[in-house]
């Protein structure tokens, strides 16, 4: 099996992804499994080197080693090219002129609309595949952005990419993630990947106020909680439902108590974090 510890550039290990890369790195190292590191830093505004750098540091701080590092995805615009002209070629793909404007007054649900919903409205082909634009997959009732209109690649289609080029069999994410996985599948089969990965949800670790743990919280780095990497691994064990005591550990551990209470682990929903870590959330 291949797993991947997968960050994002954009800001410090908090610890809710801590918590996911932790469950990443137990899934592979209980089957003798390879895990890569993949630095998925596409959103070339809010990257940055220093937190890339940071979050290697950290997840070697807390014992989370990697086998083998891939090209960061800034890199792989080639790769990524190549796959949309694929797609294109059987017809899966359109260009949009749409502005976020256009699409928010042409969609009218109950809630207001959604971040990804789209009307639909270039999906007749209206604009040349050649010009300006976003790139669109067409898929079921919504249409996935590839590419946008700036040039920037955008996630669905590099995190298909990546994991159907580097062999990528198991992936562990964030609950909030559940619902990428019907239109990744639908790339990998798209794009010739006979086996899409198998995916395990990690729970979300939430503040006292019901929202997903994150910088409105504070202070949330798993770094400045001032804590030794061993206590913060047995608390983020005891949040997970592996050991029901905090007690210090080291990942290499947990492995025993991950083939023993993972699934369980895998099953919780969230994580009540105000009641695990010593912070003011
Ligand atoms: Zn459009």
């Amino acid at each position: 099996m291949v797993g991947r510890l997968a960050p994002s550039p954009t800001g410090i290990m908090h610890w809710g992804n801590a918590s996911t890369a932790l469950m990443a790195w137990l899934q592979v190292r209980s089957q003798a499994g390879t895990l890569l590191l993949r630095i998925e830093d596409l959103d070339p505004q809010r990257s940055k080197p220093e937190f890339a750098e940071g979050w290697r540091r950290d997840l070697a701080w807390l014992g989370l080693e990697w086998d083998r590092e891939v090209p960061q995805q800034s890199l792989r615009g080639a790769s990524y090219q190549e796959a949309l002209e694929k797609l294109q070629a059987k017809n899966l793909v359109f260009a949009c002129q749409c502005t976020r404007r256009d699409m928010d007054e042409a969609v009218t649900a109950p809630q207001g609309p959604r971040a990804d919903s789209y009307p639909g409205t270039c999906s007749d082909g209206r604009w040349p595949l050649g010009g300006p634009g976003a790139r669109r997959l067409r898929y079921a009732d919504n249409a996935v952005v590839l590419r946008r209109a700036d040039g920037a690649w955008a996630y669905q289609l590099a995190v298909v990419v990546d994991d159907f080029d580097q062999g990528v069999s198991h992936i562990m994410r964030g609950r909030d993630l559940a619902t990428s996985q019907a239109v990744q599948d639908f790339m990998h089969r798209e794009l010739g990947n006979p086996q899409a990965p198998e995916v395990a949800l990690a729970p979300l670790w939430m503040g006292a106020d019901g929202h997903r743990l994150s910088k409105r919280h504070g202070s949330v780095g798993i770094r400045s909680s001032g804590l030794e990497a061993a206590q913060a691994l047995g608390l983020l064990a005891q949040g997970l439902g592996l050991r029901d005591r905090p007690d210090a550990c080291s990942p290499t551990e947990l492995i025993d108590d991950w083939r023993a209470r993972g699934p369980a682990s895998l099953a919780k929903g969230e994580v009540a974090a105000a009641n695990i870590l010593p912070l003011q959330l």
